[in-house]
């Protein structure tokens, strides 16, 4: 470690600023987060400087003896490399700590990637060795801590007197293991401040720390690929105590969990028997009632063939707090993976969502409905019926000329597309070998009703 971190005081203290510029304004705008004083040496000052002057927030200075007297820091940009020196140098000289922009042989301290929640702050440096990998570090730790914990973090700081004289030290740890974890930091999270400034007051008032209460979240993994969850499902994975998935979720997916959260697997192979659902069922509402918070982990959206409602209904039996995540469900993701949106204007207007699997002894879906012109439709579980998709498709009136994509294992390492149409949909299943999980995108574009044989084929 060549460079130390450490977090200076600044409130109060002066800053000052030599140069008038943009990469001066930036260093601006880091210092405006803090309550440093702030002054600017320069002739001539960019818009956003000149603003922060008329505002009063920060002042010019004048070069002379006092310029950097009692300077905590200095950062310099003029645009002349020797007047950047003489300054740092002089700078130096009355004890402060000299940053010069893109001068690092010049610096005593450089400013970090910043993640900010403050009062949480987190600082990453690469030594200058990387500094596009510190920003993506940045952005990787952007989306792990949630928009809203700084002003938790805040409040649960004006709280800390008060939980000193409700609690007994012994007691004071777990509190604040349920603050930072339970209901009142969840609620927190998710917008509701009140209610969460209310959970808390009411604990401290009543000097016990209340049990967890269990929670189910049904989220949506995506197709696989673990940058296609959303920031939500990443949070839930975070917190959670245990995690219920399934097969297809990716194993990429499942890392984004904590270490020490138990993961269960309630999906066997493909072709093998799955956990029952009452079983899993059983299971999720028995983790919440113990006081866990559970992750239901479903691929896609866990709204499209996701079993949700059994989930639910067993939560909302058992008087546990269930919510669902959204995630993108693979037909979303296939059109993305061959760049075809799945409604096209005046050739596509109604996109349906349906599937090729019903539940045993079910009246097999009618699939008339779905041979009109006009219509895009995504077959999920369809690969093993591809041969009935395309003859109830044909015998309802769709043209064997429809244009197909077989897409499958999106956004995997494994995805393949194959681009067919509808009277070859069977054989094109067959000749490339294709498996489950796949989607079946079939199109009925109104140009090939209108007698335009071969229009709306656009390779894809
Ligand atoms: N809830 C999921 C669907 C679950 S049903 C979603 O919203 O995507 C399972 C079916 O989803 C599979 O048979 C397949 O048709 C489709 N599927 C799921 N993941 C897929 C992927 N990565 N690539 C292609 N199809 C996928």
């Amino acid at each position: 470690m060549k460079n130390f971190p450490m977090f200076l005081r600044m409130d109060g203290r002066r800053v000052v600023l030599c140069g008038g510029g943009e990469e001066i304004a930036r260093k601006a705008r880091l210092m405006l987060k803090t309550e440093a004083r702030i002054a600017i040496l320069a002739d001539t000052l960019d818009a956003e400087l000149a603003g922060l002057v008329a505002s009063g927030r920060a002042t010019r200075c004048a070069e002379d003896a006092a310029t950097f007297a009692g300077a905590v820091l200095v950062f310099i940009h003029t645009g002349d490399a020797a007047r950047d020196a003489a300054l740092a140098a002089e700078a130096r000289g009355a004890g402060a700590v000299v940053n010069v922009i893109d001068r690092p042989d010049l610096c005593d301290a450089f400013t970090p990637s910043i993640v900010d929640r403050d009062p949480v702050v987190v600082a990453i440096g690469t030594e200058g060795a990387a500094p596009v990998l510190g920003r993506a570090i940045k952005t990787e730790i952007e989306t792990m801590l949630a928009p809203r914990l700084g002003s938790f973090v805040a409040l649960a700081g004006h709280l800390r007197g008060a939980v000193a004289q409700a609690f007994a030290p012994r007691d004071r740890r777990s509190f604040w293991e349920w603050a930072f974890s339970g209901e009142a930091f969840r609620a927190h999270l998710d917008g509701r401040e009140r209610l969460a400034a209310g959970l808390l007051k009411d604990a401290i008032a009543a000097g016990q720390t209340p049990g967890n209460k269990g929670h189910i979240a049904l989220v949506g993994a995506g197709p696989g690929a673990r940058d296609l969850l959303t920031m939500r499902a990443v949070r839930r994975l975070q917190q959670a105590d245990v995690i219920f998935y399934d097969r297809l979720v990716d194993p990429e997916v499942l890392e984004l969990a904590r270490r020490d959260a138990d993961r269960v697997y309630v999906g066997k192979e493909v072709g093998a028997h799955a956990w029952p659902q009452d079983r899993i069922d059983r299971l999720i509402v028995a983790e919440a009632s113990r006081g866990r918070r559970v992750v239901r982990l479903k691929s896609g959206d866990p709204s499209v063939f996701g079993r949700a409602c059994e989930e639910l209904d067993a939560a909302a039996a058992a008087g546990i707090e269930v919510e669902i995540v959204p995630g993108i469900t693979a037909a979303s993701a296939a059109a993305a993976a061959i760049g075809r949106p799945l409604t096209e204007r005046g050739e596509t207007d109604t996109f349906v969502i349906t599937t090729g699997t019903c539940r045993p002894g079910d009246a097999g879906p009618d699939r008339s409905l779905l041979a009109r012109p006009g219509t895009s439709v995504a077959f999920y579980m369809a690969v093993e019926k591809a041969a009935q998709v395309e003859g109830d498709l044909i015998a309802a009136g769709a043209p064997g000329k429809c244009p197909v994509d077989i897409v499958a294992a999106v956004s995997t390492g494994r995805q393949a597309h194959v681009a067919t149409t509808l009277d070859r949909l069977a054989q094109a299943v067959r000749d490339h070998g294709i498996v489950s999980p796949a989607i079946l995108m079939v199109r009925y574009p109104k140009s090939l009703a209108a007698g335009q044989a071969g229009a709306g084929t656009r390779a894809a």
